[in-house]
């Protein structure tokens, strides 16, 4: 169902930014910055929550990023000098290659960097910090449900909560789940085997231990689905681990899993 504007509007902004992961905040700070009311959505209780995953920002998007990231001195885990893939290639013989080609060697890591460690929710929430100091609204807790289109244009949002907002431009930055593209008709929703489930794991561990046995290389064992290299699920042809400050992260990959189990269901 579309919500065609039938009333006015409950408040009125210049933008609506929906969505405060990595991208949401970047656009809210420009256009606050720019004089437009803007206020951000993000349904989440706390901004960052929803990517959990820490995650590797390449170099190079540090190095084409908006100069308040560049150069802000953002929360940063760890500078990262590439990633060793073991690739098994049969697990009961234990035949596994190994390819440390993609790692830059000493003694110039990691002062020349691959990219930086990050967790997603300081992150996050340091640019949320950023566009709020720029004049952006923020309010958590509040999702965007449906937009309201006039005459086939998307003049503002539905609330989960019924309020009607008003605005000249809706900015989706709901990540790969959202809602709101499909239902302005910008595209359909994804089907299942499109999509992968990922589950992540993070684990304390003294800093001394992380810099000895991992260093500031990144892990990434792969797999075939059979071969199910990513315990503890059974499945699974991917594991990935992240060394950070004080605490390593693990991630669990499975391709096309939705589709597997709604097939198995
Ligand atoms: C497990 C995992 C590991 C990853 N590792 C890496 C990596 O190492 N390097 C890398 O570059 N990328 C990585 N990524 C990808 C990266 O996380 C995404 O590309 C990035 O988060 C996309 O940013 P975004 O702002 O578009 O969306 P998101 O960061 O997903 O943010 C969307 C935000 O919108 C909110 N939201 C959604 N719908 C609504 C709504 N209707 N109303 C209000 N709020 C809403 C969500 O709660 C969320 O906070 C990884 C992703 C995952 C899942």
């Amino acid at each position: 169902m579309r919500v065609k504007q039938s009333r006015l509007p409950d408040e009125q902004y210049d933008v609506v930014v929906v969505g405060a992961g990595f991208g949401g905040p970047v656009a809210a700070k420009k256009c606050a910055e720019a004089g437009l009311r803007t206020l951000m959505l993000e349904r989440s209780e706390q901004v960052g929550e929803k990517v959990v995953s820490g995650l590797t920002i390449p170099f190079y998007g540090f190095l084409f990023s908006p100069d308040f990231i560049r150069d802000g001195n953002p929360p940063i885990e760890r500078p990262v000098d590439g990633i060793i893939n073991y690739i098994i290639k049969d697990v009961d013989a234990g035949e596994i290659d190994i390819d440390d080609s993609l790692k830059i060697p000493k003694p110039l890591s990691p002062v020349i960097s691959f990219g930086y460690n990050a967790y997603c929710k300081p992150f996050c929430q340091w640019e949320a910090d950023q566009a709020v100091g720029a004049g952006a609204e923020l309010r958590t807790s509040m999702a965007a449900v449906d937009v309201i289109r006039e005459d086939g244009v998307v003049t503002g949002i539905v609330t989960e909560d019924g309020r009607h907002i008003g605005c000249r431009v809706v900015i989706n930055a709901e990540g790969s789940q959202g809602v709101l593209a499909v239902k302005a008709g910008v595209r359909e929703k994804y089907p299942p085997e499109t999509i992968s489930l990922a589950d992540v794991y993070d684990y304390e561990m003294p800093k001394e231990d992380v810099d000895r046995i991992f260093g500031h290389t990144l892990r990434f064992c792969w797999g075939w689905d059979e071969q199910m290299v990513a315990p503890p699920l059974g499945y699974g042809n991917g594991l990935m681990v992240w060394p950070y400050n004080s605490s390593l992260h693990f991630m669990h990959w499975e391709n096309n899993s939705f589709d597997k189990l709604s097939t198995e269901a």
